[in-house]
């Protein structure tokens, strides 16, 4: 079968390989449809972490379940499925206490599309067949009705922007709140999709970038052009740091009101970088760092797309065939998606 392959730094191959087989009765073969680029794909094939082999590429899909095991309930054969980015076991702690990116059975980083972070294989999702070896933990049937094209996000970036803020709007109901973003925009502007069909009275979108600025106030946020070196116009009682860069993680504090809520989706990498914590400690600014927990997030994520109060399509900037995709995968875009029709 043929899979996209970042083959070296900077170099992308379609490459032939085995076809998976199921290993166990209760995994899964899928077929994606659709793939969407996630926010760190195109740092993976820059090489800002050691690529030590040829590694698969993609792992935000919508696909279609093309072999079961003889152990796997809730699911059919033909049936379309968004699928866990993370492979997850759902069995153990702390999978069970909806803390899926961090299953005890598996390395950290456990990633489709990620071999150089976690140093396994999982394979791609720009691939014909994909195993997946937890199918009923990792694969989440959707409506008939629904587009792959516009789904092909949920498995990461959607539900990573929307667990940014659910769950301090569930504790602060109907809170203004403000996105600080400051690196590759999709999961920040999924974070104001969500903050709006969540109930903010207010969401408001700090950036240098017009264009995602542009976007953020055509999804309904309030837009504040900023390069994040002067102090934020006030304070908000939530916070949503999304970004890569030390200015707007300063930024993202200083605009957090006292015992205000401080998220961030941000992963920071190079050396470690100074906080505020006197500043921090005396206005009781509450953090919360670390990864989404796909696995978990995907049935409730779904209830609202299947509701119509979500529509992950409107951050989609640019959408090619399947055979595009090595030429689109490097190219810049908000949010990219391929697509095949089966
Ligand atoms: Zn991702
Ligand atoms: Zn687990």
């Amino acid at each position: 079968m043929r899979q996209l392959t970042c083959v070296e730094k900077g170099k992308l191959e379609w490459r032939e390989v085995p076809e998976p087989r199921l290993a166990a009765d209760c995994e899964a073969l899928i077929r994606p449809l659709a793939v969407a680029r996630c926010d760190i794909d195109r740092f993976l094939v820059s090489g800002a972490f050691p690529i030590s082999a040829p590694f698969a590429l993609g792992h935000e899909s919508v696909a279609v379940v093309t072999a079961l095991g003889d152990g796997v309930r809730g699911l059919s054969l033909g049936q379309r499925v968004v699928v866990s980015f993370q492979v997850s076991c759902g069995a153990c702690g702390r999978c069970r206490a909806g803390f899926s990116a961090l299953c005890e059975k598996l390395p950290v980083l456990s990633d489709y599309g990620m071999q150089p972070l976690s140093g396994v294989e999982y394979g791609g999702m720009l691939s014909d067949a994909v195993r997946v070896p937890f199918a009923e933990a990792m694969l989440q049937p959707i409506s008939a009705g629904l587009e792959p094209a516009a789904l092909a996000s949920v498995s990461d970036n959607v539900l990573d922007g929307y667990r940014t803020v659910a769950p301090h709007l569930a504790a602060r109901p109907g809170s203004e709140l403000l996105v600080v973003s400051h690196g590759t925009p999709s999961i920040p502007l999924y974070a104001v999709q969500a903050a709006i069909a969540l109930g903010s009275s207010a969401v408001h979108f700090a950036s240098p970038d017009r264009e995602s600025l542009a976007l953020a106030e055509k999804l309904g946020a309030r837009p504040i052009e900023t390069d994040f070196s002067a102090k934020p116009p006030r304070t908000w009682p939530i916070v949503v740091d999304a970004g890569v860069t030390p200015a707007g993680l300063g930024f993202a504090l200083r605009a957090t009101e006292p015992e205000g809520v401080y998220q961030s989706a941000s992963f920071y990498p190079g050396p470690p970088i100074p906080l505020p914590l006197g500043r921090m400690y005396t206005l009781g600014i509450r953090c919360f760092f670390g990864r989404c927990h796909a696995a978990a997030l995907l049935p409730e994520v779904l209830r609202l797309i299947e509701a119509g109060r979500l529509r992950p399509e409107a951050v989609t900037t640019r959408v090619v065939d399947w055979e595009d995709a090595l030429d689109a995968w490097p190219e810049p875009a908000i949010k990219l998606v391929v697509r095949r029709s089966q």
